[in-house]
């Protein structure tokens, strides 16, 4: 029998016990605090931003929204994160990219302070998620791994046997997932292989993802990962978001009330044709993206506690 794990419900326990530190620091006179950094109107990035916010006010953090124009020079981003780093009221710093083309990414975040880099972007702290000493693990890797750990203590597995020379296999190799997966993976002794879209152009992904216990899907392809992917009784997450058009029985987009296609959020994963060869799979919506939040709170509380001298 398949699992479907409810993401949502892991997102929500894990902010009740964020809302809890919060307050057992708040007692001692000290408030966590996230700031993001936005260039421009970038539609997705303007949406995460949105809901940082959101769990900052719920989680009682301080936030603060920097939001510069699209054609404000690199110097100017580069002097705001300086003023961000040197603000005490600022735990974590928070680039939402894609930035505009004028802005070089590696400048702005070599100039993050690595002591608030709470999604890992800084090579300092790639660098040690690599070498195992993890500071802050990247959060949409580390909520996969969030996922996977408290599954297995549901399943009665304690999470370093679960993971201990377990066959992992990513599907993806970003900087900010696919490669931080798979590290994150490495370091708790797991089989990793890595595969990405050149393993797809040799026509080789089915034979690294058949053979995997825990698939992690982050590519950004709907229906990428069908039942003939999957080993039986694997334990699948899916981390892409993708929209796609809503299709009838004859395969013809669904219109709405405007005349539009009537689209929808899709995983990586052919959920419904995969689900019953799996031991537990991540849906989405609902899925990965419900948890990836809540570890970058969880990231600017470490950064907090840091940064007063408390760890
Ligand atoms: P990206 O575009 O930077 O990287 C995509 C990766 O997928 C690349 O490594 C590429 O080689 C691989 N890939 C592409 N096509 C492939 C194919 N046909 N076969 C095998 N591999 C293929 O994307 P990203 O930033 O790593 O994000 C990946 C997905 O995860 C996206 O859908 C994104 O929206 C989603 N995402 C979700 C969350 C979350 O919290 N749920 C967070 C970040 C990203």
């Amino acid at each position: 029998m398949s699992k479907v794990i409810d993401c949502v419900a892991i997102g929500e326990e894990m902010m009740k016990e964020i809302i809890q530190e919060t307050e057992a620091l708040k007692a001692k006179g000290i408030t966590p605090g996230i700031a993001t950094l936005l260039v421009g109107d970038d539609f997705g990035s303007k949406m995460y931003r949105g809901q940082v916010e959101k769990f900052c006010e719920e989680a009682g953090f301080n936030y603060i929204n920097e939001n510069p124009a699209a054609d404000v020079g690199e110097e100017e981003v580069i002097k705001i994160v300086e003023k961000l780093n040197n603000d005490p009221t600022v735990s974590g710093i928070l680039p939402l990219r894609p930035f505009p083309e004028q802005i070089s990414d590696s400048a702005v975040i070599n100039s993050i302070d690595v002591k608030k880099d709470i999604d890992c972007f800084h090579p300092f702290n790639m660098g040690k998620l690599a070498l195992g000493e993890v500071t802050f693990p990247p959060a949409t890797p580390a909520a996969c791994i969030e996922i996977l750990e408290r599954y297995a203590r549901e399943e009665g597995i304690d999470p370093k046997d679960f993971f201990e020379g377990a066959e992992i296999v990513v599907v993806g190799h970003s900087n900010i997932v696919g490669k931080p997966a798979a590290y994150l993976s490495i370091n708790r002794n797991a089989t990793v292989t890595v595969s990405h879209v050149f393993t797809s152009i040799k026509g080789n992904l089915a034979k690294h993802t058949i053979g995997a216990d825990i698939l992690i899907v982050a590519a950004g392809k709907a229906d990428l990962i069908g039942p003939d992917l999957v080993k039986e009784g694997a334990v699948v997450i899916d981390v892409g978001i993708n929209r796609v058009k809503v299709l009838d029985e004859k395969g013809e987009p669904v219109l709405n009330e405007k005349g539009k296609p009537k689209t929808k959020t899709v995983g990586d994963v052919s959920f419904d044709a995969v689900k019953d060869k799996t031991k537990a799979i991540t849906p989405v919506p609902g899925g990965v993206g419900s948890v990836t939040n809540r570890m970058l709170m969880k990231n600017a509380l470490k950064a907090c506690k840091m940064n007063h001298g408390l760890l």
